[in-house]
């Protein structure tokens, strides 16, 4: 019989896009691979099914299950409902797969964490894939530890300094958002499952070794479980989704960047998820007007309430309404706006592309590292402003965006941190240390670098532990 990984995640790009691009690896390797992905709405004619077609035609030689909501509803703790309403049609699946072939490993997203159950239920070794960084999944494993020894009255945790052994200090403030109040369901939630992670045979971590020496380290060397005991912690990363597409479907940014100077472009992108309100749009215009610098720029429509409001495909912004007067003639020969979506690693590659205004999710920072590019960090949901410290202050391979915790970011600041990084000595130094962390991460993909054996090493381990039973 042979043998069969089943890669188990969820719908948010984020987290789907790195998997798929874990299972593509693996099938080079000769494995049998199945992706499982939970759904987080019921339509059929949705994202998920058209992402799912695009998916199957483009990897013939990997399999792809959705697995639809058993319930429906919004926010975060309604996420981790639905997945672990999953876990049965999971296991369904899993026994299926099992009378054709033999699962050898489970790998799961964090979100997935609920499934270790399935998984021990059925026997079959169980792996992460955290698809962010190294640090980050330190400071998740020491947190329960944290909350222990804060004082029971500590409801707030943003005003306090946390430290994580092996790592800088974090502020409280910059933690997930999900981790500043105690008493929401939320925090209960996430504080079970980093306690369930030391559960795991390993750590597939979207990262490479010399990216996050220290938390790497951190890691391996037991100072984050309260028990000393780490699972083997397998830096396999960057692993980077790149679009295929034919040229004469080149995104109409690619056509525009073509006809700039090297590295003159400063790109602006938050994600999947960001977006302004008007009056944070017109600050940001105005600062990329007043920088003299050329520009591309994502615009999504402006959020008035929620700003983290999901992408929707069809609000595509009004851009004569948003943005200042004049704005688009006074700047057409030296700027792009597009509105709601770029094809960000392939901008991020193009030679005339020299800085990127980023939102620090884990993503667009590992292709911002493999393309080079310095960066100007303008943090805004989930961890990014942990990633934002460790850019910063350990890395220093980018700049903050003052302002980007409080009401609004200036244009000034815009304008001077635009500058910065693309006229100044500091600027050539920043951009000088992300042209050499670019060197790393591709010395770390190729055979023999420690990311190609890191997933050796992985699959051996897999394969050991089924000569084993
Ligand atoms: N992305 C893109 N075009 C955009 C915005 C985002 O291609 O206009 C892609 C980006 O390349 C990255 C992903 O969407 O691969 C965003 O992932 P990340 O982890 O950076 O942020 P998230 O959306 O999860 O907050």
């Amino acid at each position: 019989m042979k043998d069969t990984i089943v890669l188990y995640t969820w719908v948010a790009l984020g987290h789907l896009m790195p998997m798929v691009e874990l299972a593509k690896l693996l099938s080079k390797q000769g494995m049998s691979v199945t992706v499982v992905i939970v759904d987080l709405v019921k339509d059929s004619s949705s994202f998920t099914s058209k992402t799912m077609s695009c998916l199957s035609a483009a990897n013939p030689t990997i399999s792809f299950h959705v697995i639809p909501p058993a319930t429906v509803g919004e926010g975060v703790d309604h996420v981790f409902k639905i997945i672990h309403e999953a876990n049965n049609p999971l296991s369904y699946i899993l026994q299926s797969i099992s009378e054709t072939s033999s699962v050898c490993a489970v790998v799961l997203d964090f979100f997935c964490t609920y499934a270790l159950d399935v998984a021990r239920q059925l026997d079959i070794p169980a792996y992460l894939f955290y698809t962010s960084g190294a640090f980050d999944l330190a400071m998740d494993i020491y947190f329960p530890t944290l909350d222990k020894n804060l004082d029971n009255s500590i409801v707030e945790i943003g005003n306090r300094l946390l430290h994580v052994p092996g790592l800088p200090p974090i502020p409280g403030s910059h933690l997930p958002d999900h981790l500043h109040q105690r008493n929401r369901p939320v925090y209960k939630t996430l504080i079970n499952i980093f306690q369930t992670f030391v559960q795991y045979d390993g750590m597939l971590v979207n990262t490479f070794e010399s990216l996050e020496k220290k938390a790497v380290e951190a890691l391996r060397a037991g100072l984050c479980f309260p028990g000393g005991y780490t699972p083997p912690v397998y830096c396999i990363g960057p692993l980077i989704s790149v679009p295929e597409m034919k040229e004469e479907e080149r995104h109409e940014s690619l056509v525009w960047l073509d006809m700039q100077p090297k590295k003159s472009v400063v790109f602006l992108s938050f994600g999947s998820m960001g977006s302004f309100s008007e009056q944070q749009l017109r600050e940001i215009a105005t600062g990329l007007e007043n920088s003299g610098q050329r520009f591309l720029w994502v615009v999504r429509s402006p959020t008035v309430t929620n700003p983290l409001k999901k992408l929707d495909p069809q609000a595509t912004p009004d851009l004569q309404a948003i943005l200042p007067k004049g704005f688009t003639d006074r700047t057409k020969d030296r700027g792009m706006v597009v509105k709601q979506w770029a094809p960000q690693v392939e901008v991020l590659n193009h030679e005339s592309v020299g800085a990127f205004v980023t939102h620090c999710g884990w993503n667009s920072i590992l292709e911002a590292t493999m393309a080079g590019v310095p960066m100007i960090c303008w943090p805004m949901y989930a961890e990014q402003k942990l990633n934002k410290i460790y850019l910063v202050e350990e890395m220093k391979v980018a700049v903050e965006m003052k302002g980007y915790d409080e009401d609004i970011v200036v244009a000034k600041e815009v304008e001077d941190k635009v500058k910065l990084i693309m006229e100044s000595e500091e600027g050539k130094v920043i951009r000088e240390r992300m042209e050499n962390m670019r060197e790393k991460a591709v010395e770390a993909l190729r055979e023999g670098g420690s990311s190609h054996t890191a997933l050796e090493e992985f699959l051996k381990a897999v394969r050991n532990a089924r000569v084993s039973t």
